[in-house]
């Protein structure tokens, strides 16, 4: 197992050593392609995704690629199979794709299956319906193939049994970790948006949620327009934090609306931001709610509530832009 540092860094050297080829092909086949991600995982994440970009690939197979990475490789308590249980030790994932076009497909409170993103992906291209939970959703997995087996690390179960001994449900501020030995890494999500050469749009988000959630619990990130939201027409818009503000305020849908009146991606983002703000103000003190969105003309902006929401850039000129959002409060929880 490896931690996102060391993934980091092997990223990094991996797509030094496979880099300079690769980059004139990319920067040749698709000039206007960006990959964005959540979090300093994203940027490994957008290594993973950037080779089908560069390839003159879909915005839509990018993203897939870049969450699987996430869901298999990333070895952290928050997203995919190294993720944290619910309260009562089982580990549930959540994920949803979507393609500028509107077709979307997700998958929630899915367990013991390792690449939820691509069962989401199934469900957009092999069901009529949108979105499946828990034994459902498994089921339909097995059926395309998936192998179904046990994800939950001894790691995270002994985080579980460190936690029952207070079985307090108290969300961190979540920011950037580097320097932050205090956080509790108890939340994060991936989100990941891409435009590709042809100028297509797609998204990707993936998680395991929140640590020691009730047991059945959804969040935002499987939620059509709460967690991701894509338009070819406008642009899109992914989040992380605490789900269920970005469910009341239908917060992904809401961040491309507002471009589509004209706001910049930050602009939106802020705004969606105020919007959390305004609906609970004493909550949004103690919570971390983060946006990020990638407009129909590849521009980047983000947003946060707390202070260290860091995201990912990647394309065909900067392969490796760590870029830390702004926020309401500028202090991050002790
Ligand atoms: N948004 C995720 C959820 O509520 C967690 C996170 O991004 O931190 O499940």
């Amino acid at each position: 197992m490896t931690d996102r540092r060391q993934f980091l860094q092997a990223g990094l050297l991996a797509a030094g050593a496979l880099s300079l080829p690769a980059m004139r092909a990319g920067a040749a086949s698709a000039p206007g392609a960006r990959v964005v991600s959540t979090w300093d995982f994203g940027v490994p994440a957008n290594q993973a995704a950037w080779p089908v970009l560069a390839r003159g690939g879909t915005a839509l197979d990018a993203v897939e690629t870049g969450a699987r990475w996430a869901e298999s490789e990333l070895c952290n308590p928050t997203v995919g199979h190294c993720g944290n249980p619910d309260r009562d030790g089982v580990l549930t994932l959540d994920a949803s794709i979507m393609d500028g076009d509107g077709r979307c497909g997700s998958v929630a409170a899915l367990e013991d299956i390792l690449h939820p993103i691509s069962v989401a992906r199934r469900v957009m291209e092999k069901t009529p319906h949108v979105m499946l939970v828990g034994e459902g959703a498994q089921q339909f997995a097995i059926a395309e193939g998936f192998e179904k087996k046990r994800l939950l690390t001894p790691q995270a179960e002994k985080a579980w049994r460190d936690w029952l001994k207070t079985a307090e449900y108290k969300p961190e501020i979540n920011a950037e970790r580097r320097g932050q030995p205090g956080n509790k890494d108890n939340h994060d999500t991936i989100g990941m948006l891409a435009i590709d050469a042809q100028g297509r749009l797609a998204g990707a988000c993936t998680t395991s949620g929140m640590a020691w959630k009730m047991h059945g619990r959804v969040g935002d990130s499987p939620i059509i327009g709460a967690g991701l939201y894509v338009d070819n027409e406008v642009g899109a818009a992914t989040a992380s934090g605490v789900g269920e503000e970005m469910i009341r305020n239908a917060a992904s849908f809401l961040v491309v609306e507002l471009m589509r009146q004209g706001r910049s991606p930050m602009d939106a983002c802020r705004e969606a931001i105020d919007r959390v703000v305004r609906k609970r103000p004493e909550a949004s003190k103690n919570l971390q709610v983060c946006f990020l969105a990638l407009n129909k003309h590849g521009e980047v902006g983000a947003f946060a509530l707390h202070r260290g929401f860091v995201y990912a850039v990647c394309d065909a000129g900067k392969r490796e832009d760590l870029r830390e959002s702004g926020s309401v409060y500028t202090t991050t929880q002790s």
